[in-house]
């Protein structure tokens, strides 16, 4: 399943696909607006980045270590050590603190 995370560097958003084990695909990366995409389906009248960016805004985690899985919706965070966590577990380790 594919993974996406968003960046934001002052020139734009940009949203960038992963495989399952993190790598970057190749000519994966895009600049995302709420109306436009440089993707191949940036005619359309939107395309599942379109979807994903009020998704990061919302949640805040745009230039963050979250990663979301589209197709289900599910967010997985990045952990230093363990690899990547899906929110789930992340939620109950936090709320052990
Ligand atoms: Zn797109």
């Amino acid at each position: 399943m594919p993974l996406y995370n968003m960046k934001e560097n002052g020139s734009g958003y940009k949203i960038a696909k992963f495989d399952d084990d993190l790598n970057p695909e190749e000519k994966s990366v895009y600049t995302v607006t709420a109306t436009e995409c440089t993707c191949p389906s940036g005619h359309r009248p939107t395309c599942r980045h379109r979807q994903m960016l009020p998704e990061f805004q919302a949640t805040g985690r745009v230039n963050t270590r979250w990663f979301l899985e589209f197709d289900n919706r599910e967010w997985f965070f990045l952990d230093d050590r363990i690899g990547l966590v899906n929110e789930a577990r992340v939620r109950r380790s936090w709320r052990r603190l």
